[in-house]
């Protein structure tokens, strides 16, 4: 899909890689809705941008009538939505035994949210025949990462989310990628899961030592490119281990 003339919604817009998909979709052309449950964060980020092509909008996507109220107000602004990037994501504490409460923000937040969205898209893109979701996971979600199991197993789930979606709708022009990256240069690579406990600690020195960090304007422009492709995608694929390679990282150890 070419984003030009398009409109996009980015949760977690107000951070590292949202905020970077953000700014590189309004310069391809979108018109973009850059939503985050922290609304100054996402304001910094349009000011930034400083065009009339993006607005800011605060909202939690673990609550299912903040997101309904998130399309609504982008198409109140900009008209039918034609991307939807759900990229907000939280790590969760470490360990097991993090209680309910903490299952469930991860839950809501990781996946539901993903859920949510899509239930919300899919049916318009349906009938238009074009439509195209991004879902966050992470690379947590394809191998077994230590420290946070709530994040591993969200990411796993979102994985398996857009891997359905894809398979489901792929062929009535809803179009599904899935974003699995390793580690980015943001506060949530250095966040709760890995460094409250040894082995996390350990885990993300594994990652940043091997010089395994990507910044969020490297993730933006894989996706950018990634958007033109026809089939589910997911990272990362050789390229992406590729930008890895180029930035020092070792895989044949
Ligand atoms: P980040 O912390 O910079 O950005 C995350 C943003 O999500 C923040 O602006 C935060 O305010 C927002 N957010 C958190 N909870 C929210 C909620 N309930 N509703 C709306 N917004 C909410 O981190 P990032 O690295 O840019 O993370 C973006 C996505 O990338 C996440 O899904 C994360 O799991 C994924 N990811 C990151 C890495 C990495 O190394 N940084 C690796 C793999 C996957």
């Amino acid at each position: 899909m070419k984003v030009d003339g398009k409109v996009a919604i980015v949760t977690g817009g107000g951070g590292g890689i949202g905020g970077a998909l953000a700014a590189r979709l309004v310069a391809e052309g979108a018109r973009v809705v850059v939503a985050d449950i922290d609304a100054d964060a996402a304001r910094s980020v349009v000011d930034e941008i400083g065009t009339t092509s993006a607005i800011a909008v605060g909202a939690d996507v673990s609550d299912s009538d903040e997101i309904r109220g998130l399309v609504e107000r982008a198409e109140e602004e900009f008209g039918p939505v034609d991307l939807y990037f759900a990229n907000a994501g939280i790590t969760g504490p470490p360990g097991l035994d993090i209680g309910e409460s903490a299952w469930d923000q991860a839950l809501d937040v990781n996946l539901r949210a993903h859920i949510r969205a899509a239930n919300l898209m899919v049916p318009g893109w349906v009938d238009r025949g074009e439509g195209y979701f991004v879902g966050t996971a992470s690379a947590a979600g394809l191998l077994t990462q230590i420290g946070s199991a709530a994040y591993s197993v969200t990411k796993h789930a979102a994985v398996g989310f857009a891997e359905w979606l894809s398979v489901t709708y792929g062929d009535q022009g809803v179009r599904v990628s899935c974003l699995c990256p390793m580690g980015v240069n943001t506060p949530l690579l250095y966040a709760g899961k890995n460094s409250d406990t040894e082995l996390g600690a350990l885990a993300t020195r594994a990652v940043t030592g091997a010089g395994a960090v990507l910044e969020p304007d490297d993730v933006a422009e894989i996706v950018l490119r990634a958007l033109e492709e026809e089939h589910f995608l997911i990272l990362p694929h050789p390229e992406v281990l590729e930008m890895y390679r180029h930035k020092g990282a070792d895989y044949d150890r």
